[in-house]
């Protein structure tokens, strides 16, 4: 009898607990609700996403080329190329990208750098851990640099957002400005692959206090999205002459050849 007492006490003190903290959700998600990232939708307790825009949104994972981890349509084993890379060797270890890059995905980017919505950089870090590698070894995660004119104005650089909750996640060490950018560079909208790899040609630079300091390290450049790769390439290509033993590209989404899909309004950094 007693035994039965302390038990529903027990029990009686749990619901009581819980059903403060249903109401302190409630109230939480009245006063501030959870939305979807990609269409403002109020989202259900416990996802990120709303229902319709988790189910639109396309995650990747493998199988996937070897070279720049474009999925493939059944497992060609891992030592598998595209034809892409067979072509053209990338100079990058990998691309790394939580979603395809469609009109749902570019949301939370436009989001994120337009709406100030910083919070979603932790979003978007959360879904790619699931792509760290495994070996941490000199790992470091570094940003693609904005312009100093587009820090000013903006006061945040959404890679850097994203590479710091990455690092915070993992562990791994986070360096925010091992690269420089140089030159703005005009807005990529519109532009073909050549006129884009030439506009950001010479864009970027090691920064001075980096110097001679690169060399054997492993890197993941922290980008938005990956459209042509212009921009990302860049980068690479600065690293690679400066050292860098292997870098591999993380960004929220990536365009993928053959969907020729490139939602039409976000445009590149300067
Ligand atoms: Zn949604
Ligand atoms: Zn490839």
């Amino acid at each position: 009898m007693h035994l039965s007492l302390v038990k529903r006490d027990a029990l009686s003190d749990k619901s009581d607990m819980a059903w403060g903290s249903d109401i302190f959700h409630i109230m939480l998600n009245w006063v501030l609700p959870e939305r979807c990232p990609c269409c403002g939708a109020i989202t259900p307790a416990g996802g990120p996403f709303c229902v319709s825009c988790w189910q639109n949104l396309e995650f990747l994972g493998p199988p996937w080329c070897r070279g720049c981890a474009a999925p493939f349509e059944f497992d060609r084993g891992d030592d598998a190329y595209c034809a892409s890379c067979i072509a053209h060797p990338p100079r990058h270890d990998g691309i790394r990208a939580a979603v395809k890059y469609d009109d749902v995905s570019a949301q939370v980017v436009l989001r994120l750098k337009y709406g100030g919505k910083i919070g979603l950089a932790r979003v978007i870090a959360r879904q790619l851990v699931r792509h760290l590698p495994d070996d941490h070894a000199n790992l470091i995660i570094t940003p693609v640099p904005l312009h100093w004119t587009r820090m000013w104005s903006r006061t945040f650089n959404q890679s850097a957002l994203i590479g710091q909750e990455l690092a915070a996640l993992s562990g791994i060490p986070f360096v925010p400005d091992i690269l420089v950018r140089h030159k703005r560079t005009p807005t990529m909208r519109g532009l073909d692959v050549r006129r884009r790899k030439k506009a950001v040609g010479g864009a970027f630079a090691v920064n001075p206090k980096w110097q001679g300091r690169v060399k054997g390290l492993r890197l993941m450049l922290i980008d938005d999205v990956f459209t042509t790769g212009a921009t990302s390439d860049g980068c690479v290509s600065v690293l690679k002459r400066n050292g860098a033993s292997w870098v591999q590209i993380f960004c929220w989404a990536r365009a993928l050849r053959g969907t020729n899909h490139q939602p039409a309004f976000i445009s590149r950094d300067a």
